[in-house]
């Protein structure tokens, strides 16, 4: 028997009621006028998340009950699809972290929101600024048959892969994972326009968590980060917590790349939805500060995040006076489309997976509160 819920159809306005079972059969404008309706709209989709309340995703020992739980947490700030990020280790490292994560998938129902991974690195820019958080010991260049191995583990499932384009390997190694159907990022990077031009060249169309990965001090023009706003072809995600990147950036961003090729991101790290303290992100450790910053352990560098994604779509509109609208544009359909998630990329409507969520939102504030987070049409969190 179908499922129903009524609500203010947050993207497209007026209030709908759908029908659903595991996927959306009916989405129908309602003829009566209905007060008071919650709003709803497709549920989020962050393609980055390394780990989540105090749950290190790095690691191949972590168990399915923490998974789940990280996973249960994260349903609570309307994420319903995700892509668990490994990033930079060694090569075992990494591949065991991937086996452990895709064993959780399989093993948990939780896991049914986890729509693929994110390979973050190792093949970046070895130079400290570019490099990130991420170890240098663990750099290295692309390699097609490590790629083939990720895939193996996790019988296909790797959906996004985040490099720097300026190694001689990249251009090959970039169209070999696109003629998969992997979506190619370039990231952590300190890249001439020609390495960008030529990894666009071949295939890649997006930007890892533009204007962080950087140097802190770099030519003014030309740099990577002009080039990658300018070049059309790539979309781009940002981390909205309000510390990795400030409004000015943001707002100048977003215009530049337009709101149909922009992406919420959280980036998210083991601290994040956790008190503050000591934590790991793969070997390293790093600290939850008061003011909700992850760094490593004794130092300022930022070591991911600790934003939630509701949280990133208030941002957006309290940084860059976006609408609700676009706010939930980027962390819905574009993330779906750019991340290739099935089913995902129409929004609410007939024949797409029913995940949505349901929410108050308070126009004035900005602010959002979820009460309700349904994927395949089951409900994983009511308030
Ligand atoms: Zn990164």
């Amino acid at each position: 028997m179908a499922k129903k819920c009524f609500g203010y159809d947050a993207l497209r306005g007026g209030n709908i009621l759908l029908e659903f079972d595991q996927t959306i059969l009916l989405a129908d404008d309602l003829v009566e006028p209905v007060e008071g309706l919650p709003y709803v709209a497709p549920g989020f989709i962050d393609l980055q998340v390394n780990g989540f309340d105090g749950v290190d995703y790095n690691s191949p020992e972590t168990t399915h009950e923490d998974i789940a739980r990280s996973l249960r947490t994260q349903f609570a700030t309307g994420t319903t699809r995700l892509l668990p990020t490994v990033i930079t280790g060694s090569r075992e490292g990494m591949l065991g972290s991937l086996q452990n994560l895709y064993a959780a998938k399989l093993a948990l129902p939780e896991g049914e929101a986890i729509a693929g991974f994110h390979v973050e690195g190792p093949h970046i820019a070895a130079e400290d600024g570019p490099r990130g958080a991420h170890p240098v010991q663990h750099v290295r260049k692309p390699d097609v048959e490590e790629y083939r191995r990720w895939q193996e583990a996790t019988d296909g499932l790797i959906k996004l892969v985040t490099l720097a384009p300026e190694w001689p390997e990249a251009p090959a190694y970039i169209e070999a994972l696109v003629r998969d159907g992997v979506t190619v990022s370039i990231g952590h990077t300190a890249a001439k326009r020609e390495h960008i031009q030529a990894a666009v060249s071949a295939g890649a169309t997006l930007s890892t968590h533009l204007g962080n990965g950087a140097h802190s001090v770099m030519s003014r023009h030309p740099n990577y980060l002009w080039e990658q706003m300018a070049e059309d072809r790539l979309n781009a995600d940002f981390i909205v917590d309000g510390i990795h990147i400030g409004e000015a950036f943001l707002k100048v961003a977003l215009r530049a790349k337009g709101i149909d090729r922009s992406i919420l991101v959280t980036d998210a790290s083991s601290p994040a939805g956790a008190k503050p303290g000591r934590y790991f992100l793969g070997d390293q450790p790093v600290d939850l500060t008061e003011d909700d910053r992850v760094v490593l352990a004794g130092q300022t560098r930022l070591a991911g995040s600790a934003l939630k994604m509701h949280k990133g779509v208030e941002n957006l509109m309290k940084m860059a006076g976006l609408t609700l609208v676009e706010a939930l544009t980027m962390a819905t359909r574009n993330p779906a489309r750019v991340g290739r998630i099935g089913g995902r990329m129409k929004g609410l409507a007939a024949g797409e997976k029913a995940d949505f969520v349901v929410f108050d939102f308070d126009e004035a504030a900005k602010s959002i509160r979820i009460r309700e987070t349904w994927i395949n049409g089951n409900c994983f969190f009511r308030e």
